[in-house]
């Protein structure tokens, strides 16, 4: 191998085409070949439960680079195109029509929806919300006056009650914990999510369970445990997704829900990369092994998986970091507040303009704000440091703590 290896990537979403960019700005002059089994170039998700349903988004607003990008970056990009094996040892990527072969291998085959078997079963309109085709097709069912029952309220659950609210369907939501995004946020700013959506008309139904789902005229009804039916024009199920990492573990690298990867992004195969939300990486930062579902981990361990696959030796430390758009209501969050002890709010929950850190054993695990645009780089600053006096003291602005580190 010369010192530029011969590329192939496996999976055409945001990780693969931020991979691809970064070789040739790296001035990587081997060939790169990618392969996605959508028809689409690659192309971001989080349009798809928010611009795009309410049409103030086309899918081509969506593309991470333009269609023409490829060629002129010398990119060989194969949509419409499935890996259907690895061959470790020979270092071929096998295909439907033939290999391709590799001096380097990333894995962006990102994740895909879980399934409700009763759902499945039942013959009636279910979706999922994964990929463009998806996303068209529930933008153009959600019309005024359509009712919408959405099973699961985590991001994508939520994000959609709210683009079909905007465009004036019936929603109903049923979630079997206490409260939306609890296990994420916690029980305070849980609530928040709660309220925003009752807000907004929302039948939100909580600490319910799903007991089947039948067909009936074209329409869903969805038998709540302890509460009515729910009929619907239209089922979404979203109950999270599971990784995308058959083909790793049939071709024996070490997967465990996820691909594992050291902190460089590296596999149990030293030819071999992952990165994105098939990806779960060693964090030097966190401690931890951590799988991130996030836009920004797609983004940033893509780059990231390019320089190491370049030789690069530095260990990707970016802490997780996400978004959503809801109604009226931006956040952003920042770190990983798998445990807490305490939280800390600047600001006014209720008004939905606020920034929280989330302490545990005297650390700033977390850091996440509520329409305050401002506040997200001292709360990168502030995240993975002390919980000192000053953070735990909310009359102390946020900008002043982050300038003390
Ligand atoms: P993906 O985007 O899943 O791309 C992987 C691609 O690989 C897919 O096209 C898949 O078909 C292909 N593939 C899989 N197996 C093979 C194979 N064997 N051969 C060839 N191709 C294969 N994150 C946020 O932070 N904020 C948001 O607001 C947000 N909104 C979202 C909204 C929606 C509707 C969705 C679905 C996700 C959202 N996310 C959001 C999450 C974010 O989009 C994902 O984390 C990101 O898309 C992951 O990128 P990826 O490249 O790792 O994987």
């Amino acid at each position: 191998m010369s010192g530029h290896p011969d590329v192939v990537v496996v999976g055409a979403g945001l990780a693969a085409a931020s991979a691809v960019a970064e070789l040739r700005a790296q001035g990587h002059e081997g060939s790169i070949v990618v392969v996605g089994e959508e028809p689409h170039p690659p192309y971001e998700r989080p349009p798809l439960s928010k611009g795009l349903l309410l049409g103030s988004a086309t899918p081509d607003d969506a593309l991470v680079h333009p269609r023409e990008w490829y060629d002129e970056h010398d990119v060989d990009l194969r949509v419409g195109t499935a890996a259907t094996a690895l061959d470790l040892a020979r270092r071929r990527v096998v295909l439907g029509g033939g290999e391709l072969s590799y001096d380097r291998l990333l894995l962006a085959t990102g994740a895909a929806p879980r399934h409700l078997g009763m759902a499945d079963a039942s013959g009636a309109p279910v979706l999922h919300l994964r990929t463009l085709d998806d996303a068209v097709v529930l933008r153009d069912r959600i019309a005024a006056g359509a009712r919408v029952a959405v099973i699961g309220a985590g991001w994508i659950g939520l994000e959609v009650a709210s683009a079909a609210r905007q465009r004036g369907a019936e929603v109903t939501v049923l979630e079997s914990a206490a409260l939306p995004l609890q296990r994420v946020l916690g029980d305070e700013l849980a609530t928040v999510f709660a309220d925003l959506h009752r807000e907004h008309g929302v039948d939100l139904r909580l600490g319910v369970s799903v007991a089947g789902v039948e067909h009936d005229g074209g329409r869903a009804v969805v038998r709540v445990e302890g509460s009515e039916p729910v009929v619907a024009d239209l089922l979404l199920v979203a109950v999270g997704v599971t990784p995308n990492d058959a083909l790793a573990a049939a071709a024996g690298l070490a997967v465990d829900d996820g691909v594992l990867v050291d902190a460089r992004l590296r596999t149990s195969d030293p030819h071999v990369f992952a990165a994105g939300d098939v990806a779960r990486h060693d964090h030097p930062a966190l401690g931890s092994r951590i799988r991130v579902e996030h836009w920004d981990a797609a983004l940033h361990q893509g780059r990231h998986a390019a320089r190491a696959m370049l030789g690069t030796e530095e260990p990707y430390t970016r802490l997780p970091f996400f978004f959503t758009d809801q109604y009226d209501l931006g956040m952003e969050y920042v770190g990983h507040a798998a445990a807490y002890d305490e939280i800390v709010v600047r600001g006014d929950l209720g008004a939905r303009h606020a920034s929280v850190l989330w302490l545990s054993a005297d650390r700033v695990v977390a850091g996440m704000h509520l329409n305050d645009w401002d506040a997200i780089e001292p709360l990168r600053a502030v995240v993975g440091g002390p919980a000192t006096d000053a953070v735990r003291d909310p009359s102390v602005p946020l900008a002043d703590l982050a300038g003390g580190r």
